[in-house]
């Protein structure tokens, strides 16, 4: 059976200034995967170029087992960075599930009903039904990410790809999105989350990719994340605690 996703040999850079080098991984259906690495380690560079945001100067990115280059593939749903939304755009909670549908829609169509009642369904499943006429700038940020989840579940994607998605969100909000995600897992759909929190990454998913810049560790969470590879991929800026315990990293740049 063909992988969900997979990256062959991708580099990219920014007015030739490399920010990905070579990255090559595939991920399976149904896996839940975190990319983790420091700032600018190439993590949203990446995403942008499986979406097709952004060239990539090398290689292949595969979607079920078929090249994707166009960036218009319904199979991936993309929740960016908080950062790169304009949240006081003049749209409700369910014109941004709708948008999910622009392709079946167009842009200058009204959308039918079917449009509408996967729009409301995919609110169902994020818990935001009441808030469909709300403004998007109105939610708190965790509810934001669940209305751009909706609006990927809307498009019927099965790779869900989510910048950060615990930036800036409270633990309430946190378990809320892990709800979520624990209900797509059951639906096999594929999920690729970048995050700088390290803990949580090793904890709340199967597998760890290691960027910076480079691929460092591809594997289980319990083996991937070896102190010799988060010193290479984090340079010096780490601390380890032992205590008989798993070990605990933190990273000193971890929070923008
Ligand atoms: P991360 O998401 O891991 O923090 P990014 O993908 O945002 O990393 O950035 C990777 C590298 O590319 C960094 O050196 C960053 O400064 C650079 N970069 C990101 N976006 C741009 C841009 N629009 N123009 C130029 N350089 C960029």
């Amino acid at each position: 059976m063909p992988s969900a996703l997979s990256l062959t040999d991708i580099s990219a850079a920014y007015s030739g200034k490399r920010a990905l080098d070579s990255v090559t991984f595939m991920i399976s259906r149904g896996e839940r995967a975190a990319i983790v690495g420091p700032n600018g380690a190439g993590k949203s560079t990446l995403f942008k170029v499986i979406v097709g945001l952004m060239p990539h100067l090398t290689g292949d990115v595969m979607v079920h087992g078929h090249s994707h280059h166009a960036g218009d593939c319904p199979s991936i749903g993309y929740v960016p960075q908080r950062e790169e939304v304009d949240w006081n755009f003049p749209v409700t909670v369910m014109d941004v599930a709708l948008m999910g549908r622009v392709k079946e829609i167009g842009w200058l169509r009204r959308p039918a009903k079917s449009d509408r009642e996967a729009a409301r369904e995919a609110l169902a499943q994020v818990g935001l039904t009441d808030l469909a006429s709300r403004p998007i700038g109105d939610l708190s940020g965790g509810q934001q990410q669940r209305v751009f989840i909706a609006r990927a579940l809307t498009q019927r994607a099965d790779v869900l790809l989510l910048d950060e998605p615990f930036g800036g969100v409270d633990v309430e909000a946190q378990s809320a999105i892990f709800g979520i995600l624990d209900d797509l897992r059951q639906r096999n759909v594929t999920v690729l989350i970048s995050t700088h929190d390290l803990e949580m990454a090793t904890t709340r998913f199967d597998r760890l990719l290691l960027l910076n810049r480079t691929l460092y560790a591809d594997g289980p969470a319990d083996s991937a994340l070896t102190p010799e590879r988060l010193a290479a991929a984090y340079g010096g800026r780490l601390t380890f605690w032992r205590d008989g315990q798993p070990m605990t990293v933190t990273a000193d740049d971890c929070c923008p």
